[in-house]
Parts: C-alpha cells; structure tokens; sequence
C-alpha cells in the first residue's frame, strides 16, 4: 500500500473550501518559509479511502479473537468512552482552584476508594502513565522506605524467572542487583531458593501472580513471610488482575506495594501505544511516600471539601499532575456499571474461558504446566518443532491466514517454544469454539503439510518481518527523495 506521501499528486486540493474571505496579509522576507510545506496534496475522496484502507488493515479487540497473553484484551465497553468525552471533565484544566474541580477529584477519590477495596490495600497513587511505570513508582517506594530506615545495604530485588519482562528492567532501572529466583516444577517459586535468597541485602521481592505460566502460587503467604523476616518488602505485580478481582486480595496475601494496569484489568483500550494508566497502591505505611499530589477530605460543612496534598515525604513526581486521569475516569464507569457482583463474575469468566480453551486443547498440544491454570495457560511447540520443524511463530502466523489474531509467543521465557493464551471474560462460547478448531486444524496441518505453515501468513500484507529490526529500528517517518539527509 502505498504511503499518502506517494499518493499525492502536485496540485490537487479539496474542492469543498469556499475562497477565502480573509485579507491577506504579509510578513516580512526573514519570518517567511523558504521552502514549500511537503503536505501530501490530494483530493478529499482519496484522503478518505486511504485512512479507510488503514483502518481495515489494523486488527482490533472490535475485529475478532484476540487472545493476547499478559495483555487482555477485552472487550471495552463503550460507555467508558462517553464517560471520559464529558466536556466537564476534558475542559479543565489540572491548576484550576480546588474549588472548581470537586467533581473530579471525587472520581479520583472514588476510584482510589474502590480500588483499595479490591486490592486490599490503602492508598493509591494515579500519577503513573503504565505498568511498567506504575512497578519503577513502586520501587521507588520501597527504596525511600528502607532510606528513610537508614537500611540502604539493601540492594537487590528478587525477581522469579516466570515473571513478566518489565519487573527485572524495573529493578534495574531503580538501581537495584536484580536476582531471579527460580521456579519450581509447579511453576510456582522454590522456596527453598528463596529462604536462601533473601536475607540482609535485600530490599524486595517482585512478583507476578497469577504468573506468567497463569498460574497462582500456593505458597503465596509462605513467600510474602519469608520476604518480610528478611525485612525486605513485597511488591505484587497487578498489571493483569482479572482472574482475582474481587476473590482473593494481594493485600490480604501480605504484599506491600503494588500496581494495577487500568488499560487492562479496567478495560481501557490499549495495544496502540496508550494512553495508560498504572496507578500504585500501597498500604498505609508506605502512604507518606507516595509520588505527586493526592486528593483528600477535609472536614466540615455539607459533608467537607475535596483537596489536594502531596504526601508528607513524597519522594517527588513520576508524571504529570495526577496521571492520565481520563483513564481512570475510563476505569471508574467500568467497576461502577460492574459493581461488587459484576467485578468476581468477570474473573469467574475469565478463569473460565481459559480453563475451557486448554481442556479442549490439552489432547493435542502440550501444556506443560497445565495444572492450576487461572486467566491464561501456555502451550509448547516444543514436541511439535521436533517432530514437524513446525515452530511456536509458525502456528502464531498461520492463525493470522484464519483470521484471529495469534497468541504471546516465546514468552514466558521459561517455556520452549511458548504460545500464551489469554482469551478473556469477554469472549463467547462460539468464538472459544471456533478458535479452538482452529488452533487443532493448524496441528494437523504441521504433519499433513508443513511448508505452508512455514509461509504463513499466505493472507496478510505482512508477512514475516524481521522482528527485531522491526522493533529496534522500525522506520515510522518517510524519507522525501529530494532531501535525503534533510530534518
Ligand atoms: C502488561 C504487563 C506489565 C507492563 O505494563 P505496561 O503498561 O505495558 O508497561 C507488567 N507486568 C505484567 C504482568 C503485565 O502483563
């Protein structure tokens, strides 16, 4: 397809614009371009058919299955939009007085309120723009802790090897040794690795629950316990709490500090690059440190006033004002229109639908940790690569020709061959069904013919790019020809 750049033709304009009823005026010489504008010039007719054709090429959660591990992808429900389209609440601006902005900050309120309850935690900051921001914010908190203790030996942060990518990056970046702590043949964590692990020098522990492997880890209260006699702190990574919301606590399993993913659990469309929101939760000691400013209650006439207050230590601002706000506002029509029986329902069905997809697919791939699985499970090509040469990517590609969109593949790291599968309350019985004939066509295709899966996809525009190019050095401008080096 080619580019609008490539489209455009010297001279063609809209034909709807009146002429121009306003003087015209000069500037002088040195405030002039001296160049024309390269604005692609085309007529309005083609304009409208190109970003058509782009919008058909794109695949969203509103075009079919898209069972995306570690990112559900859920359907998100359109009142949301309306929600965060108020003009009162995207006319305004974030120094306005308090006293103008009391609707707001009770969302804000609201939000954090119903957030605690299902987190089991008692304060929440919404500053963080994503997950992975949301878990460096958290860090963050549990360094000015142990600072603020005089406890600065304390270095490392213990990170599983079934945890999600951004966790050790997240370490990292806060300065921290990060140790991965292995994974039992459970999928859950050694402990016995891990009571050797933790000791004096560790500041935390990180992890993902339901892991990576979606499984949740029944020795969850042994590990909070063994990270807090070594005085180290628990941080959960909530990014994805669908199958718990609602159920189970992360509050209540002992952890400290952790984040959410709104424009995930909370339904905010996300996959082209946002805008999120990773709002950290912590409890009450770990409050006093919280970034930016926080929306308070103080008392007095007709039920107090709304106002805002940085925390007494904060540790200064991860983002802008009070994060992504539309996003939370997203997030409260969500859990409103839920409420408390919808929120438990939603993670009954997304446990549901995986334990479903797996049980119907567990004769013919091989599901290596296939026991406790909770939102997601992971299959392994690894017998099939060995018996077909037919690879995890082969298969994700060749549900590309069928019309869904594939799974996460290679990841967890932990996996050979990984395809993680999260399919989501939000997906019906039929779509399950059809998927899953799909995902058994494929195996047999790998055996009756697997050079064509070795092409695939054979339908999309795309076919096999190289992915690491493509995301280390993706070309996303154009380059006109007459100015090659040019700005
Ligand atoms: C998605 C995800 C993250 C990162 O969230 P971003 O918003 O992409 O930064 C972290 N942890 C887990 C378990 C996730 O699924």
């Amino acid at each position: 397809m080619d580019l609008i750049f490539e489209k455009s033709t010297s001279g063609r304009r809209l034909s709807v614009l009146p002429v121009c009823d306003v003087e015209e005026v000069s500037f002088s010489p040195d405030r002039c371009r001296t160049k024309a504008l390269r604005l692609p010039q085309m007529s309005e007719t083609e304009i409208s058919r190109h970003y058509s054709r782009l919008a058909e090429r794109a695949y969203g959660v509103n075009d079919g299955f898209y069972p995306l591990g570690s990112c559900t992808m859920k359907y998100n429900p359109k009142v949301n939009e309306t929600v965060a389209a108020y003009k009162e609440l995207t006319d305004i601006h974030p120094l306005q007085p308090e006293d103008s902005v009391q609707g707001w900050m009770e969302i804000l309120d609201s939000a954090e309120e119903y957030l605690c309850g299902i987190t089991g935690m008692d304060a929440v900051s919404f500053q963080p723009a994503a997950g992975a921001h949301g878990e460096f914010t958290g860090l963050l908190l549990i360094k000015a802790y142990h600072t603020a203790n005089h406890d600065t030996k304390r270095n490392k942060i213990l990170v599983p090897d079934s945890s999600h990518g951004t966790n050790p990056a997240s370490g990292a970046m806060c300065g921290y040794e990060v140790i991965s702590v292995p994974s039992n043949e459970d999928g859950g964590l050694d402990l016995e690795q891990l009571a050797a692990m933790a000791g004096e020098d560790t500041a935390g522990l990180m992890l993902t629950n339901p892991n990576t492997l979606g499984i949740f880890d029944k020795d969850i209260l042994k590990i909070t316990e063994i990270i807090h006699e070594a005085g180290g702190l628990c941080y959960y990574d909530g990014a994805n709490l669908n199958a718990i919301m609602g159920i189970v606590r992360p509050g209540d399993m002992g952890f400290d500090v952790m984040h959410m993913n709104l424009h995930k659990t909370f339904s905010t469309p996300h996959g082209g690059g946002g805008p999120g929101s990773g709002p950290v939760a912590c409890k009450e000691f770990l409050a006093q440190y919280l970034p930016g400013k926080r929306v308070s209650k103080t008392e007095g006439a007709n039920g107090g006033q709304y106002c805002f207050a940085s925390p007494e230590r904060s540790f200064g601002s991860v983002g802008m004002f009070y994060g992504n706000a539309l996003v939370v506002a997203k997030a409260l029509a969500y859990l409103l229109v839920l409420g408390r029986e919808g929120v438990p329902y939603t993670a009954k069905n997304a446990v549901l639908n995986a334990k479903y997809m797996k049980a119907k697919l567990e004769d013919v791939y091989s599901i290596p940790y296939s026991e406790a699985c909770m939102h997601e499970f992971v299959i392994s090509a690894e017998d099939l690569k060995r018996e077909t040469d037919v690879t995890a990517m082969d298969v994700a590609k060749a549900m590309i020709d069928y019309g869904i969109h594939p799974p996460t593949v290679y990841f967890p790291l932990i996996v050979k061959e990984a395809l993680m599968i999260e399919p989501t309350e939000t997906e019906t019985r039929e779509t399950l069904d059809e998927a899953i004939s799909i995902l058994r066509k494929i195996r047999e295709e790998a055996y009756e013919n697997p050079e064509k899966l070795a092409g695939a996809p054979h339908k999309a525009a795309i076919k096999r790019p190289d992915e690491v190019t493509a995301a280390r050095h993706p070309l996303v401008r154009y380059s006109f020809a007459e100015c090659e080096n040019d700005d």
